[in-house]
């Protein structure tokens, strides 16, 4: 639902590739400003950035080639809340399970890439997540990873057959798996939260 409180607030999107426009339509949803970040200058004045689902060694590079990397490492390290989906999920990680690919490294979670194996492509779950209340969420995940380990300041928000998929640590949120994709709004909402009281 549309909140007013989320009305001042201007979400970039990385929009290198994958899944973004999805989660430009549930922030407009949400009553918020989405704009796509492609170039260094787009992300000047943002109170958030949003990495999508995609292809994570894809983006990584491209994040590299664009000299988007170490700009965006940057203002996670200064405290700019940031929200990855699947694909994103990975890109904030410290570590990937033998892997070796251009990291944000903002959070202290271990992943593992396509995690639910290559003959699992995508599969839906009810997933109960606490901090979003009663309702079970529906999880669209699509080769997706999983969190392998997490450091003690990690907050693992929901898991699926024992291994965290979804997590927070202090202004960063992670999930595996795909809420821009469903018409739930309860992630994006919990995400403008954090950031509207990180600007208070
Ligand atoms: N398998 C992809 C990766 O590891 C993630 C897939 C997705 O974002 N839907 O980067």
């Amino acid at each position: 639902m549309s909140d007013s409180r989320f009305e001042n607030l201007t979400i970039g999107i990385l929009a290198l590739q994958g899944a973004f426009h999805e989660h430009a339509v549930a922030l407009e949803k949400c009553g918020a400003t989405a704009r796509k970040v492609r170039r260094r200058r787009e992300l000047a004045g943002l109170d958030a950035l949003i990495i999508p689902g995609g292809e994570s060694t894809t983006i990584g590079k491209l994040m590299v080639s664009y000299h988007l990397l170490d700009e965006i490492k940057g203002l996670g390290a200064e405290g700019l809340p940031m929200f990855g989906t699947c694909a994103g999920l990975v890109m904030l990680a410290r570590e990937v399970v033998d892997g070796d690919q251009p990291l944000l490294g903002l959070m202290d979670i271990k992943v593992r890439r396509n995690a639910f194996g290559r003959q699992v492509k995508s599969f839906e779950a009810a997933l109960d997540v606490q901090a979003l209340g009663e309702d079970p969420f529906p999880g669209i995940f699509i080769r997706a990873p999983w969190i392998e380990s997490a450091g003690p300041g990690v907050d693992i928000l929901a898991e699926y057959d024992g291994h965290g998929i979804a997590a927070r640590q202090d202004k960063m949120l992670v999930t595996a798996f795909h809420p821009e994709l469903t018409d739930d709004l309860r992630l994006h909402e919990l995400f403008l939260r954090m950031v509207y009281e990180d600007r208070r």
